[in-house]
């Protein structure tokens, strides 16, 4: 928090100034730092806000193309809601407005005109969804309803983190309602696993997929489920929930539909949400002392291309050749940028590129011209190829290719070594202490034992992993039968 704020006014074009601290030192000043010494993102006037930057914003884009094209192979819908929620509408549901309304921006006064009611701006967009689904279902004809809506939301956050935690976010929140609970739970469940699927295969993150306790659900619902991963600093990361939501808030709407033997029932819902906090989760999963490593299928640039030359009849051969490696670029669809800037050396730019974390640089000089090839480096690990122009395209694919599955499994390695078994609470203390990560032990399900490991160790139940066998022992606090071992941790 306090480096945060420190840092919260850098001077103008000093982003290549900033030294990165290393993540051992410093994990969180590397964090900020990087976000944006890499033109990620940058502080906004109002606190909690931020400008996320077009570097940012391309890499926010090409993840959502590809979430996206997950949600509507799953059978879902976009649509638009409005921004402004009234009071009312969010105060029906009892348990959803206390749990938000701590964190509730209103809006009192439209130009000079004291409004009559306050008007919410959307934390999350369930009572303004519900509203308009009570009057759009009538029959078992009209469901499933399957929506989902891309957005801003805003939910009033003291303690702020650039992508981690900010008062303004942007996600996507799906919404859809079924005509019974085992239909919505598998619904639930179906979209937990889109969840995994595009944070493993296109963001490279490994997740555990977890049901959440009574205490960390979702205000108004029945089950929350979420993905959990875990940072370079050994601290977890709730990275998406899905959550059944049973019929709580088809009862306050009124959502019902005419069922074939013309009786009315209640609708049975689920909402599911990822942010642009997946942002930070790719940034603590990949990056490294040097800074970003993208992973590849959502990187903005996948490769950049350094032209190499000394004197200016070299400049005019170099660029030729890079012309040609560009067309084989873009005829491949490979996402490249070529580094023009003259008043820099390759030195300095190739610094740069691997801050910003492009996967892959082709190095092109007089001699690679002669040979009718790039020099290949790629971010993931120190190593160079030559890479021949009659091959470039396919080359390149197999590279990227490559790069992607090195992230995951570095990252998948990284998770296995900060895993740990516990049996007691002085265990768990050590491990959280000295070595950070997941601890997997036994919990008895009683929210004071819950509680308990929170006070003493800061260390939170992420959830009950899904799909386990059976490990029964004692509960690490109280020492009662428990079935199976939780996740424990340091929390995001
Ligand atoms: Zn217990």
């Amino acid at each position: 928090m306090s480096s945060t704020q420190k840092a919260a006014a850098p001077a103008a074009g000093s982003d290549y100034a900033h030294k990165l601290p290393p993540q051992e030192e410093d994990f969180s000043g590397w964090y900020t730092t990087l976000v944006r010494a890499a033109q990620l993102a940058d502080y906004a006037p109002v606190k909690g806000c931020m400008a996320i930057r077009p570097y940012g914003f391309a890499l926010w884009e090409n993840m959502q193309r590809l979430l996206d094209a997950r949600i509507k192979a799953t059978g879902h819908v976009n649509a638009y809601f409005p921004l402004l929620i009234p009071e009312s509408f969010l105060k029906k549901e009892a348990e959803h407005v206390e749990g938000f309304a701590p964190q509730v921006a209103w809006v009192t006064q439209g130009g000079d005109d004291e409004l009559e009611e306050r008007l919410a701006i959307r934390p999350t967009s369930e009572a303004i969804i519900c509203h308009f689904y009570s009057k759009w279902i009538e029959s078992y004809r009209d469901l499933p309803v399957l929506i989902n809506q891309w957005a801003n939301v805003m939910r009033w956050e003291k303690v702020t983190r650039l992508f981690l935690r900010t008062t303004e976010f942007l996600w996507q929140e799906g919404h859809t309602a079924h005509r019974t609970g085992e239909e919505a739970e598998e619904e639930t469940l179906r979209m937990l696993e889109v969840y995994r699927a595009f944070l493993e295969e296109d963001l490279g993150v490994p997740v555990h997929k977890t049901l959440k306790t009574e205490s960390e659900k979702f205000a108004g619902a029945e089950r929350t489920y979420s993905i959990e991963a875990l940072m370079k600093d050994g601290k977890a990361l709730q990275a998406g929930t899905s959550h059944f939501l049973g019929t709580h808030f088809a009862k306050v709407f009124e959502i019902t539909f005419q069922d074939e033997t013309g009786t009315r029932q209640f609708v049975h819902q689920t909402s599911w949400g990822t942010t642009t906090r997946l942002i930070g989760a790719i940034i603590m999963t990949h990056g490294d002392d040097t800074g970003l490593r993208l992973p590849p299928r959502v990187a903005p640039y996948q490769v950049v291309v350094v032209p190499i030359y000394r004197k200016a009849e070299e400049r005019d051969a170099v660029y030729a050749f890079v012309d040609r490696v560009k067309a084989a670029l873009a005829a491949a669809g490979i996402r490249h940028t070529v580094d023009t800037d003259d008043t820099q050396s390759p030195g300095f730019k190739y610094n740069e590129w691997e801050r910003r974390g492009v996967p892959v640089r082709f190095e092109v000089g007089p001699r690679d011209v002669a040979a009718e090839q790039v020099f290949a480096a790629r971010r993931d690990k120190k190593e160079k190829t030559p890479i021949p122009l009659a091959s470039l395209a396919e080359r390149t694919q197999a590279l990227l290719d490559d790069v992607q599955a090195g992230l995951f499994q570095q990252a998948l390695d990284f998770r296995a070594a900060h895993t740990f078994d516990a049996d007691s609470l002085d265990d768990m203390a050590r491990i959280l202490e000295d070595k950070r990560g997941f601890v997997r032990a036994r919990w008895c399900g009683s929210a004071d034992c819950e509680a308990q490991v929170k006070d003493k160790l800061s260390a939170t139940i992420r959830g009950l992993p899904l799909g386990e066998a059976d490990d029964p022992g004692p509960c690490v606090v109280c020492g009662k039968a428990s079935p199976r071992r939780v996740l424990f941790a340091k929390a995001y």
